[in-house]
């Protein structure tokens, strides 16, 4: 059985700045002065527990502004996947010190957002309910903007047809699924102004998987199921390449069954796993194999 590795995967630039971010003010903290992230910096179990160990503490709860309630003091990391203002700024009110690793490509889409609505539209936003990235570009201008996440969402919107309206997305979705729904809403709203957002590091990693699985018997995603960009790496081989796809944290997930009678195994990985991770599982594929 060979392992092919899927290139580009793993890390992207967003991850590692944060991450490298977080250390670094893990390592400057005095010994009365907590940091804390609020909710997962990035969206990977091994990278929280990593920082955990460098002396970053967690706050659990999704919900951001709930989350501050318990950061009492000291320095406060706002994630990659960006932060609503009206958080930033109570984070301000309260004293705590301020750091945020939101990576620019959602720093992006911040400003993209906030262009459009002091020009006067209405934002029809791409996103999963419950994840930070639609809540924090949300958090712009809930009034001037909707969160819709699929085609059935968009053939419901109710919104003016005279009014300028413009559309965007969260940066990890499937390519794919975006593209339909924008479609749909092309077809509904025609005036409507089309700011696709998916990340490279995004399209590149769905691209390279769904080109890759035409050529393996299964492809195996190492990510989080936390994690966005990993859940949808499985399901754009699943959905657009018709090739099973299998989600796993770390070596031990794996299932020997899966490969039964297989000869090539694709193995990609979440723009948040560590590469370690995903070395031990390319190294226990092997092992099975052999
Ligand atoms: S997946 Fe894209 S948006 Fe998310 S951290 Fe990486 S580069 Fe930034």
């Amino acid at each position: 059985m060979e392992v092919v590795r899927i290139t580009p995967r793993g890390y992207c630039h967003g991850v590692v700045e944060a991450i490298r971010i977080a250390k670094r003010v893990g390592a400057e903290r005095s010994t009365q002065e907590p940091v804390t992230m609020l909710g997962y910096l990035v969206h990977n179990e091994h990278v929280t527990r990593e920082l955990q160990e460098a002396g970053v503490e967690l706050v659990e709860e999704s919900d951001r502004m709930k989350g501050l309630d318990q950061v009492r003091e000291g320095t406060v990391i706002f994630t990659a996947h960006g932060i609503s203002p009206a958080v930033v700024e109570a984070a301000r009110t309260r004293g705590l010190n301020v750091v945020d690793a939101t990576c620019s490509d959602v720093t992006r889409t911040h400003d993209l957002v906030r262009r459009l609505v002091d020009d006067g539209f209405h934002v029809v936003y791409i996103g999963k309910r419950g994840h930070p990235e639609p809540a924090g570009v949300l958090g712009i201008s809930p009034e001037h903007t909707t969160l819709i996440e699929s085609i059935e969402e968009a053939d419901r919107l109710q919104l003016d047809g005279k009014a300028k309206l413009a559309v965007t997305c969260q940066t990890t979705l499937s390519v794919w699924d975006t593209n339909a729904i924008i479609e749909r809403l092309v077809h509904r709203f025609p005036h409507i102004e089309v700011h696709n957002e998916i990340c490279l590091a995004t399209q590149e990693r769905q691209e390279a998987a769904v080109l890759a699985a035409d050529h393996v018997d299964c492809v195996v995603v190492v990510g989080s199921r936390r994690s966005s960009n990993s859940l949808r790496l499985a399901q754009v081989v699943q959905e657009k390449a018709h090739k099973p796809a299998h989600l796993v944290d770390n070596a031990t997930e794996l299932d020997p069954a899966w490969f039964a009678g297989m000869n090539r195994i694709g193995v990609t990985a979440g723009a948040s796993t560590p590469t370690h991770i995903t070395r031990e599982v390319i190294a226990a594929i092997e092992a099975i194999s052999a």
